[in-house]
């Protein structure tokens, strides 16, 4: 689960304060401290610690909280407007210039991701931004890596130019983007190449791939699970190539925090996306209010919506937001449709997790995930029309005969049931906080 020790923590921090009626300057400090060492822990950089709960304690301590009906409540609006701040404050979107060719570097050290990311970014481009994209492979020096992207796309049926047993990444990037135009490519993607730690020679080389093709984007791809090291590693790119934003990845490990709450304060640059898996979907645009969200145990509805979108098949998506639309309820039928095309987006649970209030320990019992899928769809097939329709008349004495009928256990039912209500809960949010506001399943 992302970033699951400092979520569990800020949801324990947020439910104390809850409890409490009025708060005074003591209760402040101490939540501050908690706040701080959670952070410390989380491995984000010391720095950006400091100032984060030097500002929400000065917010707090000021009339904003201590006078309030509901002083909790705003202590932690407090908190998630500040942490949203440190993630990059109002979205940042990608500068996609009209007219002239995108041209977009990647650069990092070795491992970081570069390679998958390249490929998971043409083919998301190529779809929303209905983009013609060339991958081109400039890292000649690990010796997997061309093939690798090759094979990428290959897989995405995207082109990729590159050379073999030639060592001149400068003349491999001007080629590159000479294919790119007498083909009519409209976003080019510069694979470079990486080591496992800065050094000079592999800086000039990406400076000097810089200055012949002259990228519109240089974004430094960070690995997410290192930590605020990686802030120095940061650094050091941006002083030398001046980059113009961040791609975080392993996002879905077991990501502290440390660099997607260290790397902008202390660089400066936005986080413009985010790895967030090993398929070649699971990448998303980076959002600071929707990240500060699930940080701090809040949920993301909206990110789930778009990963929704992205994934679905797009009638299917349409019947159901009818569906939602017109509060007609969502039944098992409809769960196990969902099932099916979620099979794509990861596990439920992942997709949960985006909900409001998940933890883990509620996730466990509802983790449908991939070898899952067909315990589901015989459970849910061994039903009778009736109970597809009307969930709630599955007593004891069925869910008996619906374990047997499916060669599964009586928990198995009940799990799935369980699961059942807490996407049923999910359309609900849904509906409630997109659809009847906004009219349509859309980004805002
Ligand atoms: P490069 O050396 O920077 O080109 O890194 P690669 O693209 O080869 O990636 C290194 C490893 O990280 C590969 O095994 C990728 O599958 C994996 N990887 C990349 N992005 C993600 C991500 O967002 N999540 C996970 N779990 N793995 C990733």
């Amino acid at each position: 689960m992302i970033f699951e020790g400092l979520n569990e923590k800020f949801q324990n921090i947020f439910s104390q304060l809850k409890r409490k009626g009025k708060l005074n300057e003591k209760d402040i400090q101490e939540v501050s401290r908690e706040i701080k060492l959670a952070l410390l822990e989380a491995d984000v950089n010391f720095k950006v610690v400091k100032q984060f709960t030097k500002n929400i304690s000065e917010r707090a301590v000021g009339q904003e909280v201590l006078n309030s009906l509901t002083p909790g409540q705003q202590f932690i609006k407090i908190v998630k407007d500040e942490m949203t701040t440190l993630l990059g404050g109002e979205i940042e979107r990608m500068d996609f210039v009209d007219g002239r060719r995108n041209v977009f570097m990647l650069v990092g050290l070795q491992g970081a991701g570069k390679t998958t990311t390249a490929g998971k970014l043409a083919n998301l481009l190529r779809k929303e931004k209905k983009f013609k994209p060339l991958l081109v492979a400039c890292d000649v020096y690990r010796p997997a890596a061309i093939k690798q992207l090759e094979i990428l796309g290959e897989e995405l049926n995207i082109d990729v130019y590159s050379e073999h047993d030639v060592k001149d990444p400068v003349g491999i990037a001007k080629r590159g983007l000479q294919k790119a135009v007498a083909g009519q490519y409209d976003l080019v993607i510069m694979d470079t190449a990486g080591r496992l730690q800065i050094d000079e020679t592999l800086m000039a080389e990406l400076v000097n791939i810089k200055e012949a093709i002259e990228p519109t984007e240089i974004l430094l791809t960070v690995d997410g699970m290192t930590g605020q090291e990686s802030v120095n590693v940061a650094n050091e790119f941006n002083r030398l190539l001046n980059i113009s934003g961040v791609i975080l990845t392993k996002l879905d490990g077991d990501t502290r925090g440390g660099a997607a709450l260290s790397i902008t304060y202390t660089i400066g640059k936005a986080i413009k996306y985010i790895g967030t898996g090993e398929k070649l979907t699971d990448i998303e645009l980076f959002y600071p209010d929707r990240m500060a969200s699930r940080i701090l145990g809040m949920g993301d509805v909206l990110s789930f919506i778009d990963k929704a979108q992205n994934m679905m098949d797009e009638e299917k998506a349409k019947k159901l937001e009818e569906k939602l639309k017109n509060n007609i309820d969502f039944d098992l039928n409809d769960f196990l449709d969902q099932i099916k095309q979620i099979e794509d987006m990861g596990s439920i649970s992942s997709l949960l997790e985006m909900m409001p209030g998940a933890n883990k320990k509620a996730l466990k019992n509802v983790d449908l995930s991939g070898a899952d899928t067909k315990r589901t769809e015989a459970i849910i097939l061994s039903m009778t029309n009736e109970e597809r329709s009307k969930p709630g008349i599955i007593n004891a004495g069925r869910r008996k005969r619906i374990a047997l009928g499916s060669g599964t256990k009586v928990a198995d039912v009940n799990r799935l049931l369980k699961g059942f209500e807490q996407s049923k809960k999910m359309m609900k949010q849904m509906t409630n906080s997109n659809i009847s506001k906004k009219g349509r399943m859309k980004l805002p």
